[in-house]
């Protein structure tokens, strides 16, 4: 499995596809599918029947999930995209940013 250097709650910034520019947070990361869903990106239209508990239906809109290879974490500290280091620490595996050194997490 491979893993991802994106995690849910980081702020990205997208490189590719119909919301290139645009910066969001990452609401939710799926590692085995390469994906992340960011706010306010890739918005998709999605049409509802009525239910019993809508009963109106109509139209909610949703972020869909784009491939994490299409975003690049945007650091803290320099507050512009930035590549992801990993550094071991107690086991555990620490991302640094590759331009000023700082942890990301
Ligand atoms: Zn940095």
């Amino acid at each position: 499995m491979t893993k991802m250097n994106v995690k849910k709650g980081d702020r990205v910034k997208v490189l590719a596809g119909k919301d290139k520019g645009a910066e969001g947070v990452v609401l939710a990361a799926y590692p085995q599918k390469q994906r992340v869903t960011v706010e306010k990106v890739n918005v998709v239209k999605k049409h509802l029947r009525p239910t019993q508990a809508n009963p109106s239906g109509g139209i909610s809109e949703m972020e869909a999930p784009i491939h994490v290879s299409n975003v690049s974490v945007i650091c803290p500290s320099c507050k512009a995209p930035t590549r992801i280091n990993v550094r071991r620490e107690d086991g555990k595996k620490v991302r640094v940013c590759n331009k000023c050194g700082k942890d990301l997490d």
